[in-house]
């Protein structure tokens, strides 16, 4: 009897990479070690409709409890590889030795920590899992005064949740519009004021200077002091400033890292037999022409999809554009591409940016040069075809509109 193969992670990636192995016809030994107390779960209900409190934990499977049970997948919950030996085809995890014939590290990424919020002893939630999202949840009330610390997509989901809950809310984005870095300076205003509509006190330009915790029962609460003299007091701080790669099991192992496990387009890394994919792989990407490590849900689907393949020893190239999605109270937006380091020098932007929010309908490219480097829509949901469409391609004004 061979050795099975073995998935770390127990998130997207994971999930649907063990879905696609059985439905591809492996029908040999598979483990999943989930670090997480849950079998694999997608995370974007985390900071919406789960923390809305309109989706149950459940609806956020990648595969319902029963299926490892069904597909004899044995799926090890609350279980974290501590180490790996590529060269003896082994691993390390709950105290015991594990022989593999393939590896899947899924490890996903974890939020950076801002030590200064951490330091201050104030309450800080960072939003990551399932637990962090119920955590959370319970503080998302009427009234709760909650401050969230980055403009990003996080940061902002956050901040649609707790409005929608009724609570007060102030986001601090460092730079000077939400989002800056993504879609540019005139988009991320977009974004700011669309907030700010909904009743977010969003301040850009912000550099926390104090973070002070509240001492004793009749504390008013955390007391945020901001350079310019402005300070603010909120009941729970909210940390959205960005991912690592969990790549410290690969590093360890003497697997190429760097930002993330080095995967060739067929998510194959340094060492044979194992293969990297999702939020923690740092891809060779075929079409873009560099490396790129995307943090998004469908890059974990695809990659899934790619690595259960080529555990098989087939020949599939992780060479799908990145796509990335967002609800924020009625405006949801898909977005395609990658402008990468170079970036982009141009924006266009047709349709109906003002009116109210659900009537918002418009398209945003990014150009570089004449080349389209990333396109998105805004409740425009036919739309995402013709996105598909035109970003790589050179494409002039007219298209751009129609
Ligand atoms: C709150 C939130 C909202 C999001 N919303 C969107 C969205 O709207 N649109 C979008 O495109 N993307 C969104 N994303 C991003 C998307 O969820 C990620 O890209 C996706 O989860 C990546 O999947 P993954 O399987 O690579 O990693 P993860 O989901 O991070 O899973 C990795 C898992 O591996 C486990 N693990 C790590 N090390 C070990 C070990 N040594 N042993 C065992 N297990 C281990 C971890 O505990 C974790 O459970 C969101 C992310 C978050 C956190």
């Amino acid at each position: 009897m061979s050795a099975p193969i073995v998935l770390v992670g127990g998130g997207l990636a994971a999930g649907t990479a063990v879905r696609e192995l059985r439905s591809q016809g492996y029908a040999g030994d598979l483990v999943v070690f989930a670090g997480e107390p849950h079998p694999p779960y997608e995370r974007p209900p985390l900071s919406k409709g789960y923390l809305l409190g309109n989706e149950p934990a459940e609806k956020a499977l990648v595969n319902v409890e029963s299926w490892y049970a069904e597909h004899d997948v044995d799926l090890r919950t609350g279980v974290t590889v501590d180490s790996v030996d590529p060269a003896a085809r082994t691993l390390r995890a709950g105290g015991e030795e594990l022989t593999w014939t393939g590896l899947l590290l899924a490890t996903g990424a974890t939020p950076r920590r801002l030590a200064m919020a951490d330091d201050s002893g104030a309450p800080v939630h960072y939003l990551r899992t399932l637990d962090d999202s119920t955590a959370l949840k319970a503080h998302l009330t009427p009234g709760a005064r909650i401050g969230i610390i980055g403009g990003g997509w996080i940061g902002l989901e956050v901040a649609s949740a707790a409005r929608q809950a009724g609570a007060e809310v102030v986001v601090l984005e460092a730079l000077e519009q939400p989002l800056l870095n993504v879609v540019g300076p005139e988009v991320g205003a977009l974004f700011a004021q669309l907030h700010r509509e909904q009743g977010v006190d969003v301040r850009t330009g912000a550099r926390i200077e104090t973070i002070v915790a509240p001492s004793g029962a009749d504390s008013v609460g955390t007391t945020i002091g901001l350079a310019g003299g402005d300070t603010l007091t909120v009941d729970r701080l909210v940390v959205g400033v960005g991912v690592l790669p969990v790549d410290d099991l690969a590093g360890s192992a003497g697997i190429a890292v760097d930002n993330g496990v080095l995967a060739d387009a067929g998510l194959r890394t340094s060492a044979p037999g194992v293969l990297a994919a999702g939020d923690v792989a740092n891809v060779d990407h075929p079409v873009l022409g560099r490396r790129v490590r995307v943090e998004h849900w469908d890059t974990a689907i695809k990659h899934g999809t790619v690595a259960a393949t080529n555990l098989l020893g087939g020949q599939a190239a992780a060479d799908h554009l990145p796509y990335f999605f967002t609800d924020q109270y009625a405006l949801g937006l898909e977005y395609v591409g990658h402008p990468g380091p170079e970036g982009f020098d141009r924006v266009v932007v047709t349709g109906d940016t003002e009116g109210p929010v659900e009537g918002r309908v418009f398209r945003v490219w990014w150009l570089r040069g004449d080349q389209v480097v990333a396109g998105m829509h805004v409740n425009d949901w036919d739309a995402i075809d013709r996105v598909r469409e035109l970003v790589g391609t050179d494409a002039d004004e007219a298209a751009l509109g129609s």
